[in-house]
């Protein structure tokens, strides 16, 4: 994946210590404005595969990305069995 969606991010106008929030009033302010960003899909799933663990990041703080991580890890050990056997 390239990165030439960072340059479309709305967040390219915001002060970046907006995406560092020390508190839940933070994150909510940061997530307000990628919920307006036109590539908030490729910024997440960047985050996810460079395994970004700090900040906000597609709208979805480390926890959540912590949480789609797993339960994309649960998704897929059922086909690799599946697909082992084949
Ligand atoms: S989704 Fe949020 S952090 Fe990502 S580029 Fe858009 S505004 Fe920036």
């Amino acid at each position: 994946m390239g990165n030439a969606w960072m340059a479309r991010g709305s967040c390219r106008e915001v002060d970046p210590e907006l995406f560092f929030p020390t508190s839940g009033r933070g994150v909510n302010e940061a997530k307000r404005v990628c919920a307006s960003c036109e590539v908030v899909t490729q910024c997440l799933e960047y985050a996810l595969a460079e395994n970004i663990e700090h900040g906000i990041w597609g709208g979805k703080s480390e926890r959540e990305r912590r949480r789609i991580l797993r339960a994309r890890r649960v998704d897929v050990r059922p086909y690799r069995r599946l697909s082992s056997t084949v």
